[in-house]
C-alpha cells in the first residue's frame, strides 16, 4: 500500500474572538476520516468513533508549534478495545483502534452508540515538543477518566480537569448506509481562557447548543469558518491561520525493515527458513511490508 501520496485535503482553522480571550478551532475532515475507515476497514460505530478522535486530535493540536506531537490514546473495556491518534503540527494524522469491527445496535436516539462501543476507561493526552526534529525533551503527559466515551464530552472534560479552561466541544461523523460510507466529518473546539466575560460563556455555550448538526452544515458545504459563525453567533472571530490536514502516516519499507533488522539473530532465522519471508504490518494505516529470503539475508549479513 502505498503511504507517500499527500492526501491534505481537508481543512483547518484557528483563531480568537472577544479580545482574545475566547479561542477557537474548527475543522471539516470529511476525506481524512473516509481514508481512515477504507484503510481499516471500519465497522460503522468504530468509523463514528476513530473519526471523531481524528478530529478532535486535529483540533486539540490545532495551534501545535512546528515539530510538536500531540497523541490522544483512550484506554477503554469496551469491544472497541481502545483508540490511539497522533497529530502533528503539520496536519498529519493517523490513528487506529484495536478492535475495526466492534459492533453495536444503535441507541435510543437513532445514533451510533459510539459511548456503549468505547465504555469505559481513560484518556491520555501526551504532548512531544521538538518531536520532529529528532528532541527528545520530556513529554508532558495528562490523563483523565472517560466520562461518557461519546468522545466530544471527553475532549471537553480532559481540557476542564487537565488544563482548566473551559470549552466546548462538537465532533460529528454522518456514514450512509453503503461505501463510501463517511459522507461527512468535523468539529470544533471553542476554549474560554482566564479572562472571558461570562456573559460572552454563557452566550456562546447557548449558541453552540442550538447550532445546526455540525454534519448537515458540512453536507450541505460548510467550511470550517461556517462552522465557527454558527457556534459563536453575534460574536466576532477573527481567522488566525488555517491549515490542510489529512490522513498520513510516516511508516515506510525501511522503517519495516530497520525494526524486523533489531530482532535478535534467532528471530532472523526462524523467519528465514520457516516462515521463508517476514511481514510487517503498521497498526496506524495497516500499510503491509513483506520481506522475502533474499532481503532478510541482506538485513542479517548486514547486521
Ligand atoms: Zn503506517
Amino acid at each position: 500500500m502505498e503511504n507517500k501520496a499527500d492526501s491534505r485535503s481537508d481543512t483547518l482553522i484557528h483563531g480568537t474572538a472577544a479580545g482574545g480571550t475566547v479561542r477557537c478551532m474548527a475543522a471539516v475532515t470529511t476525506n481524512l476520516v473516509a481514508e481512515a475507515a477504507r484503510r481499516h476497514d471500519l465497522w460503522p460505530t468504530v468509523a463514528a468513533a476513530l473519526g471523531r478522535t481524528l478530529t478532535g486530535t486535529l483540533l486539540l493540536g490545532g495551534t501545535l508549534k512546528e515539530f510538536d506531537r500531540l497523541t490522544v490514546q483512550i484506554v477503554s473495556d469496551g469491544l472497541i478495545g481502545g483508540i490511539t491518534v497522533e497529530a502533528n503540527a503539520k496536519g498529519q494524522v493517523r490513528g487506529y483502534v484495536r478492535n475495526p469491527e466492534a459492533h453495536l445496535p444503535v441507541n435510543e436516539r437513532g445514533k451510533f452508540d459510539v459511548g456503549a462501543a468505547v465504555g469505559g476507561g481513560m484518556f491520555y493526552v501526551t504532548h512531544e515538543s521538538g518531536y520532529d526534529l529528532g528532541l527528545y525533551r520530556e513529554p508532558y503527559r495528562a490523563s483523565v477518566p472517560l466520562v461518557t466515551g461519546e468522545i466530544a464530552e471527553d475532549f471537553a472534560h480532559y481540557l476542564m480537569k487537565s488544563e482548566q479552561i473551559p470549552s466546548a466541544v462538537v465532533l460529528g461523523v454522518h456514514l450512509l448506509p453503503q461505501a463510501p460510507f463517511v459522507s461527512a466529518a468535523g468539529g470544533l473546539i471553542i476554549q474560554m481562557m482566564p479572562g472571558a466575560d461570562d456573559t460572552i460563556i454563557s452566550s456562546i455555550e447557548a449558541t453552540v447548543r442550538q447550532m445546526p448538526q455540525a454534519t448537515m452544515m458540512i453536507r450541505e458545504g460548510a467550511t470550517p469558518s461556517d462552522l465557527l459563525r454558527a457556534a459563536l453567533g453575534e460574536i466576532e472571530f477573527e481567522i488566525m491561520g488555517e491549515k490542510a490536514v489529512g490522513f498520513e502516516c510516516h511508516c515506510s519499507y525501511e522503517r519495516a525493515a530497520s525494526m524486523i533488522a533489531s530482532f535478535d539473530r534467532a528471530e532472523l532465522e526462524s523467519m528465514l527458513h520457516e516462515d521463508r519471508g517476514a511481514v510487517m504490518t503498521c497498526h496506524f494505516c495497516n500499510a503491509t511490508y513483506r520481506l522475502d529470503e533474499g532481503d532478510l539475508m541482506r538485513l542479517m549479513n548486514e547486521g
